[in-house]
C-alpha cells in the first residue's frame, strides 16, 4: 500500500487531496493545527500539531513515505494577504514550516515531495494589464512579487530546488491560481474571491445589491478543486522537475465572474464597488508547459465548478451555519 502524507490535510485542499488518496487506496497521514472543518478527515490518521516546530514536522514524516504533500501555509484570499497587516506572521510562519519539513526530510527522504507554491510569485509588472497578464513559469524573474505572501512562496520554491539539488530531495512544484470549490473558508476572514461573491449573492435579496472590491475589471482565472488535486498528483508522479503552472485558462473579470453567480443564483443582483485590496489587474494561468511536459491541463467550465460551489455555499447560509466555528473532532 503506498504511504503518503499530507501536511496541511485540515485545510481546503488539502482536505479533498487526502480523500482523493484514500479513494486511490493509499495509506493517508494528515497533519494540520486543526481538522477540516467541514467534513471528518479521511486519513487514517490525522496529527494535530504546529509544523513550525522541527520536532512536531520530525514526528509527522517518520515511518517513510512514498508521496509528502506539503500544502501548510499561513494563508488567506485578499482580505487576508493583501491589507499588509499579516505580513510577519505569513512570512514567519509558512518559510518556518517549509524549513521544518525539509530538514526533516533530508534525515528521512521520501519518494517525492509536493510543494503548492503560488501564481502571487509572478511579478507585478507582468500584471498590469486586466487583458494581457503574462504568467508562464518563466516569466517568474526578475521576481517582483505584489505581496509577501508571494515572496515566502518564491523564498520556498527555491529552498525545495536547493534540497533537490544539495540533498537529492525528489520535488514537484506547483504554483496554484485561484483554487476553489464547496468545503473551503467562505466567512472567516480567509475566505477568496469565489467564496466571498457565492456567500454575498446567497445572502442578497433577489433585486438587491452586493459590494465587489475594486471596479471590477480586474481579471483573474478560477480552477475547481477537482482539477487541481488531479493536477496536483500528475505532477507529482511525472518527471518534470520545474514549476508548473495548476490552473485555469479561463479568464473573468470580477465584475463578469459575480454576475456568473448571480445567473447560477438565478437573482438580479446590482453590484457596487467599494475601496478594497484587490492585487494584481489581471492574472490568468498560462497551461502550454502543463499541456507539453504533463499532457494535462484542466478542461472544466468555470460555471460548472462555480454550480457546485455556489450550491455548497447557498446550503451553509440557509442552514444559518456560522464559518470559523469548532473543527470536527
Ligand atoms: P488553507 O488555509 O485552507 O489550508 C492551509 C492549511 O495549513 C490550514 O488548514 C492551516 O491550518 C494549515 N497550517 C498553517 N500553518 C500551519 C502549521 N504551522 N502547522 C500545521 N498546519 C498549518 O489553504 P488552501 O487553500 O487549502 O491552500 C493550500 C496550499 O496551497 C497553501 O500552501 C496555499 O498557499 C497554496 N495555494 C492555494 C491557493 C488557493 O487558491 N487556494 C492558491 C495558490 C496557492
Amino acid at each position: 500500500m503506498k504511504r503518503v502524507a499530507v501536511l496541511g490535510a485540515g485545510g481546503f485542499i488539502g482536505s479533498h487531496l487526502a480523500r482523493r488518496l484514500k479513494d486511490e487506496g493509499c495509506f493517508v497521514r494528515g497533519a494540520d493545527l486543526k481538522r477540516p472543518r467541514y467534513a471528518a478527515s479521511p486519513a487514517d490518521e490525522f496529527m494535530v500539531c504546529a509544523l513550525r516546530d522541527p520536532q512536531a514536522a520530525r514526528a509527522v514524516l517518520d515511518g517513510g513515505f512514498d508521496e509528502v504533500y506539503q500544502l501548510a501555509a499561513d494563508m488567506g484570499g485578499a482580505g487576508y494577504v493583501f491589507t499588509g497587516a499579516h505580513d510577519a506572521a505569513i512570512m514567519h510562519n509558512s518559510a518556518q514550516v517549509n524549513l521544518n519539513v525539509l530538514e526533516a526530510l533530508r534525515e528521512r527522504p521520501a519518494g517525492r515531495v509536493f510543494y503548492a507554491s503560488s501564481a502571487c510569485i509572478y511579478p507585478e509588472h507582468n500584471q498590469l494589464d486586466p487583458d494581457n497578464p503574462r504568467c508562464s513559469e518563466d516569466s517568474a524573474y526578475p521576481a517582483a512579487p505584489d505581496s509577501e505572501y508571494g515572496w515566502e512562496k518564491l523564498f520556498s520554491e527555491r529552498l525545495y530546488l536547493a534540497y533537490a539539488r544539495n540533498h537529492g530531495t525528489t520535488v514537484r512544484i506547483a504554483r496554484y491560481h485561484n483554487i476553489f470549490g464547496p468545503e473551503g473558508s467562505w466567512d472567516d476572514g480567509r475566505e477568496k474571491a469565489p467564496a466571498a461573491l457565492c456567500r454575498k449573492v446567497a445572502r442578497a435579496a433577489d433585486g438587491g445589491s452586493i459590494e465587489i472590491w475594486g471596479d471590477g475589471s480586474q481579471t483573474r482565472s478560477f480552477l475547481y478543486i477537482d482539477e487541481c488535486v488531479e493536477g496536483t498528483l500528475r505532477l507529482t508522479r511525472s518527471a518534470f522537475e520545474g514549476p508548473v503552472n495548476i490552473g485555469s485558462e479561463e479568464m473573468v473579470s470580477i465584475a463578469g465572474f459575480a454576475r456568473m453567480i448571480a445567473a447560477i443564483a438565478g437573482k438580479r443582483i446590482d453590484l457596487r464597488s467599494v475601496p478594497g485590496p484587490t492585487g494584481v489587474r489581471g492574472r490568468n494561468s498560462d497551461n502550454r508547459l502543463p499541456r507539453e511536459r504533463l499532457g494535462w491541463a484542466p478542461s472544466m467550465p468555470l460555471r460548472d465548478g462555480l454550480a457546485r460551489t455556489y450550491a455548497w455555499i447557498e446550503a451553509q447560509v440557509q442552514a444559518g451555519r456560522a464559518d470559523g466555528g469548532s473543527a470536527w473532532t
